[in-house]
């Protein structure tokens, strides 16, 4: 409810602004309207998934020359606006993804100059392809019929459309649809553990952003009454980018804010409009500079407010009953023969390796052994040169990190993944991504269905902070927690997926000896549950008092294998890495 109150309060003041039967305000308030329309689709690929998409004036345009190609009547019979409304938006859903299909190639700056050239080549073509979009004369917008042909009632109609727009931005944000773009965007690994596929996922964003850029750009020729190619300027493109950076990244409130003011800036400084592009750069500078959070950092308090006293980390292994259940059959995942080399380098070097579930199996080997490139290759990120891996009698794929999530394997990293901008909740709730039924369309209506399966994920996201000994922190930004309770945070969010196997590398590191201890028995709870264990670890005593088998790797060769009692007297690994 407190979330709701600053768009409660900017609805109100829209809803009063026609008190002032100033027309001319009408005007100004109605393109904040139809930009916010934009902003809120490219918000999600912006704000939320961190792609840097600047040229979406080429969206808006598109949209702009689609609806008013078809009321115009230049290439058939003129359709009535609302039609054409919806072709354009259709027309946008298209070019959004075209667009954006670069993104799952390319790195950030490279993407942020392909959406710039599409924008050129969308004004070159409106210029060049004269008897239809009428070239550098241009042609009329559509005009919508009454009570949407007056000024207030044109105004009214994009308020509405614009509420509607946050709703629905706000419902996929709050979905796991959006904590998903979130992961992609800070932690794409992170993300792919946990079985979120980033093509699909911006695909379904791309769409959605350009079915609303053009929808806005149908909306933007009607305000206009005529459009003609220099409407649509590189200083529109940098506006809607800019006004989500200034708004802070991974909000809602703060891009809306951003838009407003960025579209009443050119009015109230009305002498500088000459100079605007310029404004926009000491703006983004400034923010960049002063508020890097942006709008939506200065007004979010949760931030700041206090952490609990007492942030001892307390497992408790009963809350893992509910959490994870138990499993009946036990299967193994084996590795054989694996090979896997970096240039020159044999990381693995014919790697055989048995994990029964129900138990823990260590990983031991001096730094450089090849542990953490024997956990890559498991969870798919390396494609080793030889070799076969397969859980029971299911072979199990090379490569596709996204696709273990679905065959029950978790993991933890080496230096802790994790959102610091999300709540722990959330960073947690990620682990349980791939279980959602509810599709994009039930997150985005906050359909009943959604909201149940919600609840239950947030639910079970608690019983796993509790299992792990975070509950009081659940509230929390994932940023402010020290190391060990990242450690255990990432636990949690692998235990979200009820997972067969667990893989955990390093999980000691950096921990207290008391808290060392916790640890340990948290993982025999896990594997007496029935879930298989890997734990890479450097700490021989957890290792010797927690697992039933141990690997000792050197090399990428296995140096050593079998029970810890036959592990701690083993000559060579007594004198190669034990060193006692
Ligand atoms: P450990 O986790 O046992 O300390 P790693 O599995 O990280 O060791 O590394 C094993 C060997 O493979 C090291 O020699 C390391 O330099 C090399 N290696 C690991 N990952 C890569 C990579 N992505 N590119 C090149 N070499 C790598
Ligand atoms: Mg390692």
């Amino acid at each position: 409810m407190a979330r709701l109150w600053p768009f409660l309060a900017l609805l109100a003041l829209a809803l009063l602004l026609p008190l002032t039967g100033n027309e001319y305000w009408a005007l100004i308030a109605t393109r904040a309207c139809i930009y916010w329309v934009l902003v809120a689709g490219l918000n999600l690929i912006v704000g939320f998934a961190g792609q840097l998409a600047i040229g979406y004036v080429a969206l808006l345009a598109i949209g702009a020359y689609t609806a008013s190609v078809f009321t115009a009547g230049t290439v058939m019979e003129p359709l009535p606006a609302f039609v054409a409304l919806g072709i354009a938006a259709a027309a946008g859903a298209v070019a959004g993804v075209v667009v954006g299909l670069p993104a799952l190639r390319l790195r950030t700056f490279y993407f942020a100059m392909t959406t710039l050239g599409f924008a050129t080549i969308v004004t070159q073509i409106t210029l060049a392809w004269q008897d239809v979009t009428g070239g550098g004369i241009g042609i009329p917008g559509p005009a919508l019929p009454a009570p949407m042909d007056t000024a207030w009632g044109f105004y009214y109609f994009c308020l509405a459309l614009a509420v509607v727009c946050t709703w629905a931005t706000a419902n996929l944000a709050r979905s796991r649809f959006g904590r998903a773009l979130v992961a992609i965007r800070d932690s794409e690994v992170a993300a792919e553990a946990s079985g979120i596929a980033k093509p699909r996922l911006l695909v379904m964003i791309f769409l959605f952003a350009g079915a609303l850029a053009a929808f806005a750009g149908g909306l933007f020729a009607t305000l206009q009454t005529y459009i003609t190619p220099d409407a649509f300027t590189f200083d529109l493109s940098l506006l809607f980018f800019i006004a989500i950076l200034i708004g802070g990244r991974g909000s809602i409130l703060g891009p809306l804010l951003g838009t407003i003011l960025l579209t009443l800036l050119p009015e109230v400084a009305a002498p500088l409009a000459a100079w605007s592009t310029f404004l926009y750069a000491a703006l983004l500078l400034v923010i960049v500079l002063a508020m890097p959070g942006g709008i939506a950092a200065l007004i979010d308090r949760s931030s700041r407010r206090p952490l609990p006293e007492d942030r001892t980390i307390r497992p408790r292994a009963e809350a893992l009953a509910t959490l994870i259940g138990e499993r009946g059959e036990r299967a193994v995942l084996s590795l054989r023969g694996i090979v896997l080399a970096f240039g020159g380098v044999r990381a693995i070097d014919g790697l055989d390796l048995d994990l029964r579930q129900g138990e823990v199996h260590g990983l031991i080997g001096p730094n450089g052994s090849g542990k953490t490139t024997t956990l890559n290759v498991i969870s798919g990120y390396y494609r080793p040169q030889a070799g076969s891996m397969a859980i029971g009698t299911a072979e199990l794929p090379v490569g596709q990190p996204e696709g273990r999530a679905g065959r029950g394997i978790a993991r933890t990293f080496q230096t802790p993944r994790m959102i610091g901008e999300a709540t722990v909740l959330e960073n947690v709730m990620i682990g349980a991504t791939i279980e959602g039924r509810a599709g994009f369309l039930e997150a985005m209506l906050s359909l009943p269905r959604q909201r149940a399966e919600e609840r239950v994920m947030a639910e079970r996201a608690r019983l796993a902070l509790e299992a792990v000994g975070l509950a009081g922190l659940a509230g929390v930004r994932a940023d402010r927690l020290q190391h060990s309770e990242l450690r255990f945070m990432e636990i949690a969010r692998a235990l979200m997926l009820r997972p067969e196997f667990l893989m955990l590398d390093e999980p000691a590191a950096g921990l207290s000896v008391e808290e060392i201890k916790r640890l340990g028995a948290l993982i025999r709870a896990v594997s007496r549950r029935g879930v298989g264990v890997l734990l890479v670890e450097h700490h021989a005593d957890l290792i010797f008092d927690i697992c039933d088998q141990v690997t000792v790797l050197n090399l990428g060769r296995v140096l050593a294998a079998g029970t810890p009692a036959e592990i701690r007297v083993h000559k060579e690994v007594v004198s190669a890495y034990l060193g006692a």
